[in-house]
């Protein structure tokens, strides 16, 4: 048990350490002359508690009889206790004016880890725990929570602390509350802030867990539950730095796309133009061709003496020489099967 009730007044262990974790040992003397005195009462059961203070334990108030009590039943890790007395020294340094609490005991009947009482804005609730809570149970916490206008803050055990390259869905849930999830390492008196972050790369989904260590000594929260540091900033900065990157990588892929969708049309008009001037090349070939065979044509016939060839039955020469005269001024059409028929067997003997 960290708390008790002392004069009606709530005492607390973790006033009996310095931020360094030295003893007061004045008192450390007076509560437990006070407990002698039967004055140290259990905040649960009313039953009187005595106080134990070793070196190497935390100190703690525990009952002096068995009993029934929950609170006093209730173990805790010396990691838990540790871990505990560093978030209320932080509270201390944060809010010296204020009132903090311990095992804050809400109107619902859950429990804070440590509640500080914020007269002027919103009260912030603390939630330390090294064990993760159902999500049912975490769902109504934090709708008390936002009911009631409380802020608040939590905090997870280092042991928690996967190191995996994401976080798991209650580190994720935490992270959604307040920006950042954090690790409590009690032993090395640190905090490790986690942010995970997904973003685009080349199109793709990708993730990475931004993380940063801090002295618990150097650090304090602020009245909106955060902490006072350069994490939120750092990762606000990270996620921009991605988006660029990838507005940057879009754009470079755009720029490809549109050079090649222009290579593409060039090509196709060098192909259409190639194709044009093959044709025209063909048609000049044809024509010379045509030229040519008209020439053979033309030769073969002046070799023969249409004058004094022999004729075949049904052959006029004043016919036939009117024909070649046709051929030659290239009227072939004009001259009748017959005749063009025996022509061009005498052409081709
Ligand atoms: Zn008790």
């Amino acid at each position: 048990m960290d708390i008790c009730y002392y004069n009606g007044m709530e005492i607390c262990t973790y006033d009996l350490k310095d931020e360094s974790g030295i003893y007061y040992q004045d008192t450390v003397m007076e509560w437990k002359r006070r407990a002698a005195e039967r004055k140290l009462i259990c905040v649960d059961c009313g039953s009187p508690v005595y106080l134990a203070a070793g070196l190497i334990k935390e100190p703690y108030f525990a009952h002096y009889d068995i009993v029934s009590c929950t609170y006093g039943k209730r173990m805790e890790s010396q990691e838990l206790m540790r871990g505990k007395r560093l978030l209320y020294h932080m509270l201390k340094r944060s809010f010296p004016t204020k009132e903090i609490h311990i095992r804050h005991r809400l109107p619902n009947g859950l429990y804070a880890t440590c509640y500080v009482k914020n007269e002027e804005g919103y009260d912030l609730a603390l939630d330390y725990r090294l064990q993760t809570l159902p999500i049912k149970e975490l769902d109504l916490r934090v709708q008390y929570y936002d009911e009631q206008g409380i802020i608040p803050v939590f905090l997870l055990g280092i042991r928690q602390d996967k190191q995996e390259g994401q976080l798991s869905w209650y580190q994720t849930y935490i992270q959604n509350l307040s920006g950042s999830c954090a690790f409590l390492d009690s032993e090395e008196e640190k905090l490790i802030m986690k942010h995970h972050i997904t973003y685009l790369e080349s199109g793709k989904r990708k993730s990475k867990v931004y993380q940063k260590s801090y002295n618990i000594h150097n650090l304090s929260l602020s009245e909106d539950g955060r902490f006072l540091c350069d994490f939120y900033g750092d990762c606000e900065r990270i996620k921009e730095e991605l988006e660029e990157k990838e507005e940057r990588e879009q754009k470079r892929l755009k720029e490809i796309r549109e050079k090649e969708r222009r290579y593409h049309v060039e090509q196709m008009r060098q192909d259409s133009f190639l194709a044009a001037e093959q044709e025209r090349k063909e048609q000049r070939y044809n024509l010379k061709l045509q030229e040519y065979l008209e020439w053979c044509k033309q030769e073969s016939l002046l070799k023969i003496d249409f004058h004094t060839i022999t004729l075949p039955e049904g052959i006029r020469r004043d016919v036939l020489l009117n024909c070649i005269e046709m051929i030659k001024n290239g009227q072939e059409e004009m001259i009748s099967k017959r005749y063009l028929d025996y022509i061009y067997k005498l052409i081709k003997e």
